[in-house]
């Protein structure tokens, strides 16, 4: 029982939170295709820029179920309710999870765009899931995944999107256009810093 409390401090402190809270963590989880120079490049990015300890988890396939018929691309909704299901956030220990896919993932019905192809989704603001695909960003642009990734991980911690001036900011709506994506800086206005919290 004794050594079980410091375990719990140790990884507490680890996580860098205050010791009486439990250990954070973001779970990166490669779907089939991602390389492990790409999932590392990740890995260290959200790490560095977050402060927060990430855990890679072994590739897996895409989940079957989330294939929307119609032009046979992964629902990232669907995606993102399965990954819900198996990563639930307990009092224990607060997880956040960042998969990573090469398929175009897609919104399966917003109005006007429906089967809208896009960069990445967080299941909402303050969430615990979310995705990136690298299949719109070009090939090799593991800058532009990064900034994706950052992007989408800054929902689940409660950032909406920007509303400030900056074009830098991460936190801009990109709109499905990798040009917003080279505008943004690894950076967060100081608007969206205030909101961020786990
Ligand atoms: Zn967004
Ligand atoms: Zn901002």
């Amino acid at each position: 029982m004794r050594l079980y409390g410091l375990l719990i401090l140790a990884l507490a402190l680890m996580s860098g939170a205050a010791p009486d809270s439990p250990p954070q963590v973001i779970c990166l989880l490669p779907f089939a295709g991602i390389t492990p120079a790409q999932t590392k490049a990740v890995e260290q990015a959200v790490a560095a820029f977050y402060g927060l300890p990430v855990a890679v988890l072994p590739p897996e396939e895409l989940p079957a179920s989330a294939l929307c018929p119609v032009r046979r691309r992964p629902r990232a909704a669907v995606v993102l309710d399965s990954l819900h299901a198996r990563f639930p956030s307990t009092p224990q220990a607060r997880t956040k999870v960042l998969a990573l896919t090469t398929e175009d993932i897609e919104l399966e019905d917003p109005p006007q765009k429906p089967h809208w192809g896009v960069f990445g989704l967080a299941n909402r603001v303050g969430g615990n899931e979310c995705i990136a695909s690298t299949f719109r960003l070009g090939p090799g642009r593991t800058d532009r995944l990064i900034k994706v990734c950052l992007h989408e991980l800054g929902h689940t911690l409660h950032l909406p999107h920007c509303t400030s001036a900056s074009a830098s900011c991460l936190m801009r709506d990109a709109g499905g256009k990798v040009a917003t994506v080279d505008a943004e800086k690894e950076y967060l206005c100081e608007a969206c810093r205030a909101k961020l919290r786990w």
